[in-house]
């Protein structure tokens, strides 16, 4: 398990103003990390992954079997700073069926028709599951605050000035106080990548043949609205981080931390919950005996 100082200071805190300045993307958080040297960290790190993969799954299994809570699991991040990679690996060792991932996308014209939570609310997980939102009803006061020409094709009703976006983050605070208190629990990672680390890695894409099919034009000219995306996940993370859903800044430069952290918040995560295996009746009982015995004299 990694440290849970070090778990503490990546945790926003409630009504934290957030400047990402503050918040280092690279693997060297501490200077004992940084004295311990990166190779060693590293070998430490996948130690933690492993160990830490291993529990998942039977938390997992957990979790499936009390059936009362579910786990939503939401990846906001900038281009290329490994969200698909956490799902992957991070996922590896679960059981499919007690899984869900969906991603995002532009919302379809019936999406538009709708209230901006309602395309979410569809795919939330159901109780004893795990759910992923690769993006979220976050990219709703992200890109569409950075693009608001986005709003456009919402005929929404009054004014959309910095009172537009409060009641946005308002009723993202409320709906998952909501889900909170009907048995979710919300676990929120912001991959916090640097602008080198976003141009080496649209490099490799570039310069690689098999990593040609990641790299799309649209993620260039998103790189340009750099600035105006910090100011939006700042605004977002500052509004959003609560009590109930609080946001986890991971630093993302390096994909072996990040990947580490985030299976290590989610394990301890589920075992937070003190989930316990269904007792069996007294009644079930007898009646797996009576099965048993029928079993035994066929
Ligand atoms: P990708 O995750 O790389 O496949 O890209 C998905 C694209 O959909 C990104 O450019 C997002 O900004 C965009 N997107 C996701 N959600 C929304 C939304 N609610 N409104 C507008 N664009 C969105
Ligand atoms: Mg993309």
């Amino acid at each position: 398990m990694i440290k849970k100082k070090t778990i503490d200071q990546m945790r926003v805190p409630a009504g934290k103003k957030v400047r990402l300045r503050d918040y280092d993307p690279g693997w060297a958080q501490t200077p004992e990390l940084k004295e311990a040297g990166k190779e060693a960290v590293k070998q430490r790190a996948a130690e933690i992954l492993e160990a830490n993969l291993a529990e998942l799954a039977t938390a997992q299994e957990l979790l499936w079997a009390s059936d009362s809570h579910s786990i939503l699991i939401v990846l906001q991040a900038m281009d290329a700073a490994g969200k698909d990679g956490i799902i992957k690996h991070v996922m590896s060792g679960v059981n499919p069926q007690g899984c869900q991932v969906f991603s995002f996308k532009k919302p379809s014209d019936e999406d538009i028709d709708h209230n901006f939570l309602w395309r979410y609310m569809r795919c939330l997980p159901e109780r004893g599951r795990i759910g992923i939102f690769n993006r979220s009803y976050y990219e709703d006061v992200l890109v569409v605050k950075v693009h608001p020409e986005l709003l456009d094709r919402q005929k929404l009703p009054g004014k959309r000035g910095e009172g537009f976006w409060q009641k946005r983050y308002e009723d993202i605070n409320a709906f998952e106080h909501h889900l909170v208190r009907n048995g979710t629990l919300i676990l929120k990672f912001f991959l916090h990548i640097s602008k080198d680390e976003q141009k080496q890695r649209f490099l490799e894409r570039l310069e690689n043949p098999d990593k040609h099919w990641k790299f799309s034009e649209a993620d260039l000219a998103e790189r340009a609205f750099w600035d105006e995306y910090t100011e939006a996940f700042e605004d977002m993370l500052s509004a959003t981080s609560t009590k109930w859903a609080p946001w986890y800044v991971i630093p993302a430069d390096s994909k072996w931390v990040s990947r580490t952290v985030v299976a290590d918040i989610l394990t301890t995560g589920i075992k937070s919950l003190h989930l316990k295996f269904p007792k069996v009746s007294e009644e079930k009982r007898t009646a797996l005996a009576e099965a048993k015995k029928q079993l035994d004299q066929e």
